[in-house]
């Protein structure tokens, strides 16, 4: 912008004054006699009335008191100007004698008086209408003196008409102080406000940020710091004057972003632009939205900055917190993320689930030992990768740690189902061996699933207890296990059990119950079951579906084992030695059937109770059979030479094929109870009872219902044919001297 020189000399009615210029004071009043035509003969002819008019002001001071006091605006000042310790009286004093010099000669004093009045009414806030209100009056009373004076008409002409020059004049020169007054204020502020925008000016210019103002209704830029202007000085008609540099994918969020600041909401969005050389950067736009009385956006304040570094750092810092270095898979706590989402979306459709599955390398540890970590390392990206290629890309696949990978199923109906699809695909994808080095490797894997909402209800629960059936599904042989309640104890129970269970075999805690078998044809006892029972010093008596799955995740199962074939078949003994010949069964647990040293201890545990192995049966799950058929017909055959006998319990819920009957020395199928339960009027269960009756006595074995809890199902058993039951219509479990009790008194026969 271009300065205006400055006016120089007498504004004449020729030049056009500068209203920010005071004009000097003697040239004012000499330009205002000009304007107004006031003649050194006015002035003369004026004075030879001065004292008669002057002496009538007694009675204006009244008129002029009225005036004042009856109009609020002027009134507040009087007011004030007590309040502030000044004397109402003096004030309006002052004001009428400054009134009643308007016919002193002296102009040049009067000018100045003026003009110091119109700076204080300007201070005072007092508008130049109401000096013009006063003076109107002042007219008036003048007009009535010069009425009352002896002089001729033409006379009174000049006089009214030189008195209301002078009138003007004063009004003038006053409106003159008050402007001037007031042009002073604004151009002291202007300085400040100035100089206060230079500083800004030269911050915002130093600033790296592009900084600007839009207004909103037009629709274009108000301001623009010095570095936009730089780049964009041609495009600020715009409200985003680099939209052209902006990345395509960005500029739809940009119109969101700006059509919320118009709407008056604030927010910011990060955006790629193009950079001259071709690269591309990340900005930030942080829009501030100043709001108009009716909530839309009057101004829009912008700011745009460069975070490229900050935000490759951080996207690196985040793919390094999100993501596993070695198979760039999400790590453990992303995949917590997808599930927390996961359960959140399942939570909206009710009866929806999510499968959460542990799985984890066979053997890994092997390889890693001997193939050396680098070629342990490519194993583990092999497996990676062809898990990836099974897992579908809206379910989550994550490197939880070691050789432990987790697979997220989004939310499905049949939890089951879903978990066995993607188990079965997994599976099969690891038939064709790995290629690592040169070697050919078949890797194995093992897998444990836990559904929500029925296994856990949130990310934590759910992973443990995935990963305690995985355990489970390893300890057992089998591929992959659901989660149950029941088998799988949460590492807070482990830890609660860890260091009692061999101070309870220290302390003689354990004691065994024993629960008769009968046979149905004969109403003779033909055996008992031994079952563990845990006399905890504070818990009372634990349960074996609490003592087992923690013992077995312990590694503590085998002492137990041992312990309990010892005392079983020493009672045993002393049932013999009483008269009562009655065999007993013990359960082996998974773990203990896969003891290498299994055989050996029960055929010390007979020796050691002095009885003959047919006064022992064991009895084993189908599914600890599943585990090594070869080696469990090696067992069970070994077993089968010194007269042991072998029960399958709980027949019926575990594994779906039969081969394995006939490839095994067994000699009893012990019914599970939840079929025997309602068998007296379920016709399903009456069928599946028929059916398992059928097939045992086809292969030859003796059929046994457990669970008999009445008359009902006693009668059903017998009518279907089977040879034995167990239950507690027929005896529950009992502690060693009542059983030996119940022997002698019971109306079954040994
Ligand atoms: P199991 O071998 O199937 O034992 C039968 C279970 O059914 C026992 O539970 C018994 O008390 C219960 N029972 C018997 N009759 C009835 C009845 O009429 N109604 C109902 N509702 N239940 C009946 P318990 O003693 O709690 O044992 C549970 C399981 O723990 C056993 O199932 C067995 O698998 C395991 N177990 C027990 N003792 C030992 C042990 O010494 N070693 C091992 N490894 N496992 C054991
Ligand atoms: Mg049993
Ligand atoms: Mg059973």
């Amino acid at each position: 912008m271009s300065k205006k020189k400055k006016p120089q000399g007498v504004m004449t009615n020729r030049s056009v004054r500068n209203p920010h210029q005071r004009t000097r004071p003697d040239l004012l009043l000499k330009e205002q006699n000009y304007i107004l035509q006031i003649s050194v003969d006015d002035l003369a002819f004026m004075d030879k009335y001065r004292v008669a008019l002057a002496a009538g002001a007694a009675r204006f001071a009244e008129i002029y008191y009225n005036y004042l006091f009856d109009h609020p605006e002027i009134s507040d000042v009087l007011y004030a100007h007590e309040r502030n310790g000044g004397d109402i009286s003096d004030l309006v004093r002052s004001e009428l004698q400054f009134m009643l010099g308007i016919f002193s000669g002296d102009g040049a004093a009067r000018e100045s008086e003026l003009n110091q009045v119109g700076a204080k009414h300007s201070a005072r806030g007092i508008r130049p209408v109401w000096a013009a209100g006063a003076y109107r009056l002042f007219l008036d009373f003048l007009r009535e003196l010069i009425m009352d004076l002896d002089i001729t008409f033409a006379e009174r002409n000049r006089l009214e008409s030189v008195i209301l020059k002078l009138v003007l004049r004063d009004l003038g020169m006053m409106s003159d102080g008050y402007w001037c007054t007031r042009l002073d204020e604004y151009r002291d502020e202007f300085k400040q406000v100035s100089a206060q925008y230079e500083c800004v000016e030269e911050l915002l210019a130093g600033l790296p940020h592009l900084i600007w103002s839009v207004d909103v209704k037009r629709n274009q830029v108000t301001y623009a710091n010095y570095p936009l202007h730089a780049i964009y000085s041609n495009k600020l008609e715009s409200p985003y004057p680099f939209l052209a540099d902006a990345h395509a994918e960005d500029q739809q969020q940009l119109l969101t972003v700006w059509q919320e600041a118009v709407n008056g909401i604030g927010s910011s969005t990060e955006i790629r632009m193009s950079l001259v050389d071709g690269t591309e950067h990340w900005y930030r736009l942080s829009l501030y939205p100043s709001l108009s009385r009716r909530g839309r956006s009057g101004q829009v304040y912008c700011l745009l900055e460069d975070i490229n570094t900050d935000i490759s750092e951080r996207k690196q810092l985040e793919q390094l917190s999100t993501t596993d270095s070695l198979t760039r898979l999400p790590n453990r706590a992303l995949w917590g993320d997808h599930m927390k989402m996961a359960l959140a979306a399942s939570r909206r459709v009710p009866g929806s689930q999510v499968v959460v599955i542990s799985l984890d390398i066979n053997q890994f540890k092997m390889y890693n030992d001997t193939l050396g970590r680098k070629l342990g390392d490519v194993l583990l990206r092999e497996v990676a990768k062809r898990l990836d290629s099974v897992v579908r890309e809206s379910d989550s696949l994550a490197r939880l740690g070691g050789d432990q990978f987790g697979i997220l199923l989004q939310p499905v109906n049949d939890a089951r189902t879903a978990a066995e699809r993607v188990i079965t695909q997994v599976l099969d994808s690891f038939d064709v061996p790995f290629t690592c080095a040169d070697k050919q490797l078949c890797v194995s894997v093992t897998l444990g699933v836990s559904c929500f909402p029925d296994h856990g209800t949130n990310e934590e629960t759910l992973l443990t207890n995935a990963e305690s059936a995985m355990y489970r599904a390893k300890r057992n042989g089998l591929p992959f296990q659901f989660f149950d309640p029941g088998s799988d104890v949460s590492p807070a129970t482990q830890l609660h059990y860890s260091g009692q269970i061999q101070s309870a075999l220290d302390n003689n805690e354990f004691e065994l119950h024993y629960q008769p078998q009968v046979d149905l044809v004969t109403s003779s006892i033909t055996g008992a079951e031994a079952l563990l029972r845990w006399r905890h010093p504070t818990e009372g008596t634990v349960l074996p579906k609490r003592i087992i799955p923690v013992a077995e995740q312990l590694g503590m199962i085998s002492p137990i084992t041992d312990w309990v074939l010892v005392t079983a078949l020493r009672q045993c003994k002393d049932w013999i030695y009483n008269g009562s010949s009655v065999p007993v069964s013990v359960n082996v647990s998974a773990r203990s059937f896969q003891s290498p040293r299994l055989v050996d201890k029960i055929q010390w545990a007979l020796q050691e109770a002095g009885v003959g192995g047919e006064q022992l049966e064991i009895e084993i799950t189908e599914v600890t059979l599943m585990m090594d058929l070869e080696r469990a017909a090696e067992v069970l055959t070994r077993l089968n030479d010194f007269g042991v006998t072998v029960a399958i319990d709980d027949f019926g819920t575990g594994y779906s094929s039969l081969t394995y009957l006939k490839r095994l020395p067994i000699h009893t199928l012990k019914i599970d109870q939840s079929f025997i339960m309602d068998v007296a009027f379920d016709k399903q269960d009456i069928a599946i009872v028929r059916s398992i009756i059928d097939l045992g006595h086809n292969l030859d074995y003796k059929v046994v219902a457990e669970g008999v809890e009445n008359s009902m199902a006693l009668d059903m058993l017998n009518s279907l044919g089977c040879d034995a039951a167990q239950g507690f219509h027929i005896s529950h479990p009992l502690p060693e001297e009542q059983f030996s009790s119940w022997l002698s008194t019971s109306a079954w026969s040994v």
